[in-house]
């Protein structure tokens, strides 16, 4: 346990020297030697699965028990959604909720209480989370649900692991009649008509995302596609298999890229090559759900591209009051400060998970990467989340890494309520992360 290795997040950013500890039995996160923190597989960006001490749940990936008449599985917390996929598809179910990658573990996306494109009908996964079996601080195990201890259960759910580790969850997966996703793909020209088509449209079908040209300004600001799907029933799959499953990431980025590679100019031109890749207007297609909930799974390691100093990927939520005038004034201003972003997506949010440090409120989100290239880009960002905060909106935790804590405090009106639920399971502190200590999360 005392051997320190280098440690990241997805962004690269920061880097921490950490002794890792891997959990193989739920024993082992009871003798888990304080102050520590349960890790998943690393795919939050910036430094809540960071801590100079953790204990990577990675090989607990074992399935519990699976009711077939309700779609209720049981499985340990280290078990990724890919593997997840893998076992329940077949069965015809899918993940209820699931963010845009399939590597994140069960607990990952608990911890971050974490949102897919069907958010605004569906809500996060915690709707999803039937239990949860955990271990707290004083090594005992306690099961929490709605109604058996509630206030840990809502703390848990985008707690980031503060509150103790998840060993195992009861999700309610959906049902599907196949493994592909009917698309219909609307091009937009201008901001107003991507937020118009986004709240227009979002009734109408479960899943809903908006791809946005970043490095747009002026009358072009916030063109992009917005990308709504269902998922496709057994009759409209043209005679293909209704099952398949996608093998994991058919290209790699073996290395680092030099930071100069992805500059202004050139990812402006691969930005108006895939804008224009699509000459009508609206488009319909059948499409496996690899690429079309995980496009970036298919290159492995594409957080390299962004060279050494890696990135931070920026994620706010806005209420709707004011979210379309909000969200324009933050892609204008990344787009005029040259702060290369190819990646600009745009979600709506429906209402709230009772969650105490959960991210989505109803409005718009919005996310995108920032390169890491020079001093000035983490007080631009400050300043930007300085406008977030006048808007009632948030920064996403499992993005973060840069957040102040009088920022924060602002953002999440329900901290107090968590830190007290927090205090009641964990009197002494044992659950920490850099990113708790930097927001004071305590
Ligand atoms: C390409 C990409 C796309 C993404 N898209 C989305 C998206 O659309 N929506 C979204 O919501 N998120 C998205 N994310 C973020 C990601 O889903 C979350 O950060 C998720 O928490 C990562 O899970 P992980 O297993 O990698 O956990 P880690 O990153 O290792 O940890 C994240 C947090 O969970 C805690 N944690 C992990 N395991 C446990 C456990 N067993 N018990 C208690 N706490 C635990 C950690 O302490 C930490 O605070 C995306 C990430 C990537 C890389």
């Amino acid at each position: 346990m005392d051997k320190k290795i280098a440690t990241a997040g997805w962004g690269l950013y920061p880097l921490v020297a950490a002794s890792v500890q891997r959990a193989r039995y739920l024993s082992d996160l009871g003798s888990a030697a304080p102050p520590i923190l349960p890790q998943g597989n690393c795919r939050s960006y910036g430094d809540a699965c960071l801590y100079e001490r953790v204990v990577s749940t990675l090989p607990l990936k074992h399935l519990l028990d699976f009711d077939g008449q309700r779609g209720l599985l049981r499985a340990q917390a280290g078990i990724t959604l890919a593997e997840i996929i893998r076992f329940a598809l077949p069965r015809g179910f899918f993940p209820p909720v699931t963010p845009g990658t399939k590597f994140p573990t069960l607990g990952g996306c608990i911890a971050a209480d974490v949102h897919g494109k069907n958010h605004h009908a569906a809500g996060s996964i915690a709707a999803f989370v039937e239990s949860l079996d955990m271990v707290l601080a004083d090594g005992s195990p306690v099961r929490c649900s709605r109604s058996q201890c509630a206030d840990l259960f809502w703390a848990t759910l985008g707690g980031m692991g503060l509150t103790g580790f998840i060993y195992a969850a009861t999700l309610r997966l959906k049902k599907v009649s196949s493994a592909y996703v009917r698309q219909r793909t609307i091009k937009t020209a201008s901001w107003a008509e991507t937020c118009r088509v986004c709240t227009e449209t979002q009734h109408q079908y479960t899943y809903s995302v908006a791809w946005i040209d970043g490095l747009q300004t002026g009358r072009h600001l916030g063109r992009g596609h917005v990308l709504l799907g269902e998922h496709a029933s057994a009759r409209e799959l043209e005679g293909k298999p209704p099952f398949p499953i996608h093998g994991d990431g058919r290209w790699a980025v073996p290395f680092f890229l030099p930071g100069g590679v992805l500059n202004s100019k050139s990812l402006k031109a691969f930005n108006a090559l895939y804008y224009h890749r699509q000459v009508r207007r609206s488009t319909e297609a059948l499409v496996h759900y690899d690429p079309y909930f995980y496009p970036l799974d298919s290159v492995r390691g594409w957080n390299r591209l962004y060279g050494r100093r890696g990135f931070l990927q920026y994620q706010v939520a806005v209420p709707y009051t004011d979210g379309a005038e909000v969200v324009a004034d933050l892609l204008g201003r990344i787009a005029r400060r040259g702060v290369a972003s190819p990646l600009a997506v745009l979600k709506t949010f429906g209402p709230p998970s009772e969650g105490l440090l959960s991210f989505p409120i109803a409005g718009y989100t919005l996310a995108l990467d920032i390169p890491l290239r020079d001093f000035g880009t983490i007080p631009f960002l400050r300043a930007l989340n300085k406008t977030v905060v006048e808007a009632k909106g948030r920064v996403y935790l499992a993005k973060d890494a840069i957040l102040e804590r009088e920022d924060f405090a602002a953002m999440y009106p329900q901290l107090e309520k968590f830190k007290a639920v927090k205090r009641k399971y964990d009197p002494e502190r044992r659950f920490r992360s850099c990113l708790s200590d930097r927001l004071g999360i305590t």
